[in-house]
Order: structure tokens, then C-alpha cells, then sequence
């Protein structure tokens, strides 16, 4: 009961990657670099497992960035001439690869790694990949024309990619897709469709992660306009609750969503994001055990999953250490409130 998971990311050692930076260069190269990140992932498994995390992550220790990581296996993407565009609805600016033909997965991309964390870890695994949206909004496309076609090719390439995962032995297949609080016309009309497409046949559990972004000063910013009340998921949710998808992960910490909008998930699992990743201190246990409280009035404790707000990236190293323990501690507060030990 209220198993703890990370929403996905977190810091890179120093050694692997330029420390509290997104889109960090990698300071090792070529085999050097495999066996690196390989030693990255081993160390980030076993201080989850140390700190009392239940379902752990790779931390996507073996990946530039969020997106772009997974684009690197397929075909029809100009990584040479990359274009500065502005994304999330034009909040923060990226340089981005360029669409130029048919989006075919032409080899495996994260196979190899889920495979070497089912070998070294008995917990249960999630990876994440990005989803079909969240993609076609960071990348230029001068081929499709079309961000719903575009999207279903990359629904596609994603399928092939998470039934490889699955295989390898995750345990948890979650697509980030912060773009849907941007886009809500769009998710309703082919986001969550998309999205579908890329968890179909799946038979582990599937969730997506929604959010309101990392703690960047573009995100610090446009967080200012949402107003008092951020109501974004409102819209969102009902969808989500009439699609296949078992999981939804989200924002709660320190944010402005109201918490009643969590009943809008029935018979989902929520991922109650109660770590904030855009502040400088760590939450005591007892603060998380006071956000899993006020959740739990909303969804029942078999579907609430303690999680973090976001990814840990661009945080640094000892603070993100400090607030995944008091994620685990804060979690066990609660389970031992309820009677339980698990
Ligand atoms: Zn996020």
C-alpha cells in the first residue's frame, strides 16, 4: 500500500554530466561513456533501493534529455541541423532536431538498459518515454505538416519501443506528456487517442505523467500567470478517465491544482506527486505525509502512489537525495497510520 515511485529523473553525477543543468553535455565519450552511465544507473538503483523507494527508476541516467533520448533510434529525424523553436506554446526555447521524413523505429533504443536494471535490482521497475505529444511539441517538422499525424507515427514507433520494455522487464511503462496541460483542444481531439496508440497491447501497468513542469525560471514564470487556482487538469482528467491508461502521475506539492480535481481519476492509480522539484528545501516527512492525507480524501489508499511532482534533473544531487528519502519516510508515516506495513 502507497508504493513510492519518482516521476522519473533525477541529478547525473558530476562526473557523467554537467551538474544542475538540462540538456547537459556528457563529459565521458564512447565506451567510456556506456560504462558510465551503466555505473550512474547502478548507484541511483541502489540509493532508491537505501532510501525505501518501492518501484524504482533508472533515473534516466542514460539519456540527454527526457525527449530527445528516445529519438535517437528512429528514422526521419535531422539531428545535424538542429532549429531553435519555442515550445510548450512557445514558454521556453529549445534547439530542436527537424522532421524531414517517415518516422520509422529503426533499432531498439532503451532495451539494453531496462534489461541491465532487471538484472541488478529484485524491486519493481518503471521506465519512462516520452509521449506522442510531448514529442511533437519539441521537435521542428518540415514533413508531416500535421502535429496529429505526426503524432500517430510516433504513437507507433513508440509501441514497438514499450513492448520491447515490457519484454526486458519493466514493470511500470509511463509516457510523460506535460503538454497536455498546454494543449487541452488538442488532447481531447487526438492527445489521448495518440497516447492510446502507444500504450496499445501493453500488459503491464501503463501510467502518464502530466505536470507543470521542472523547476526552471521559464516554468517559475509562466506559473505565475495561471492564476490562483490551476485548473488545467479539470479538462484533462475526465478524458483520462475513460482511457486505457492505468496510471496518471501528477503535481500536488506546493502546487495551486485543487485537490478535489483528484476525484475526477476515478478507478485510476494516481501518482500523488508530494516532493516539490522547484524549490531549495527539502520536505520534512511529515510534509509529504500531510500532501499523501489530504490526497487520500480523494482517492482511495489502493490507487494513491506517493510520487514526486516532476523530474529531479536539473536539481542538485544532495538536495534531490534529501527529499527522495523524506518521500519514502513520509509514505511509511502514512502506512503505518493505516495499518500497514506494506
Ligand atoms: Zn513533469
Amino acid at each position: 500500500m502507497l508504493e513510492t515511485s519518482l516521476a522519473g529523473s533525477l541529478p547525473k553525477p558530476a562526473w557523467l554530466a554537467e551538474p544542475q543543468k538540462l540538456w547537459a553535455a556528457w563529459r565521458l565519450e564512447g565506451a567510456v561513456l556506456a560504462e558510465g552511465k551503466r555505473d550512474a544507473v547502478l548507484a541511483c538503483i541502489k540509493r532508491q533501493e537505501d532510501a525505501g523507494i518501492d518501484i524504482v527508476t533508472d533515473g534516466e541516467q542514460s539519456r540527454h534529455h527526457f525527449v530527445h533520448g528516445f529519438l535517437v533510434g528512429l528514422s526521419g529525424l535531422d539531428f545535424e541541423h538542429k532549429r531553435t523553436i519555442g515550445i510548450r506554446n512557445n514558454r521556453y526555447k529549445a534547439e530542436a532536431p527537424v522532421v524531414t521524413g517517415a518516422i520509422k523505429r529503426i533499432r531498439p533504443v532503451h532495451g539494453d538498459e531496462v534489461r541491465f536494471m532487471r538484472a541488478h535490482t529484485k524491486k519493481q521497475i518503471k521506465f519512462t518515454l516520452p509521449g506522442p505529444m510531448t514529442i511533437v511539441d519539441t521537435l521542428a517538422d518540415d514533413h508531416y505538416r500535421s502535429r496529429e499525424k505526426l503524432a500517430f507515427a510516433f504513437a507507433e514507433a513508440l509501441n514497438a519501443e514499450a513492448r520491447d520494455l515490457e519484454a526486458g522487464g519493466a514493470d511500470v511503462i509511463q509516457f510523460d506528456e506535460p503538454a497536455f496541460n498546454v494543449f487541452p483542444g488538442e488532447v481531447r481531439d487526438w492527445g489521448i487517442a495518440a497516447l492510446e496508440r502507444a500504450a496499445a497491447g501493453l500488459k503491464c501497468k501503463t501510467a502518464v505523467h502530466i505536470c507543470y513542469g521542472y523547476g526552471i525560471a521559464a516554468n517559475l514564470a509562466w506559473k505565475q500567470t495561471l492564476g490562483g487556482q490551476w485548473r488545467q487538469y479539470e479538462d484533462v482528467f475526465p478524458l483520462l478517465a475513460k482511457s486505457g491508461i492505468g496510471q496518471v502521475s501528477l503535481e500536488c506539492a506546493n502546487s495551486k491544482v485543487p485537490i478535489e480535481l483528484l476525484g475526477l481519476l476515478k478507478g485510476k492509480d494516481v501518482l500523488v506527486g508530494a516532493i516539490d522539484v522547484a524549490n531549495e528545501t527539502a520536505e520534512t516527512p511529515e510534509q509529504v505525509a500531510a500532501t499523501i492525507r489530504t490526497a487520500l480524501k480523494h482517492v482511495p489508499a489502493e490507487n494513491l502512489f506517493p510520487c514526486t511532482n516532476c523530474g529531479m534533473a536539473p536539481m542538485a544531487a544532495d538536495l534531490a537525495w534529501q527529499k527522495v528519502e523524506a518521500l519514502a519516510k513520509g509514505a511509511a508515516i502514512v502506512r503505518r497510520e493505516l495499518g500497514s506495513n506494506r
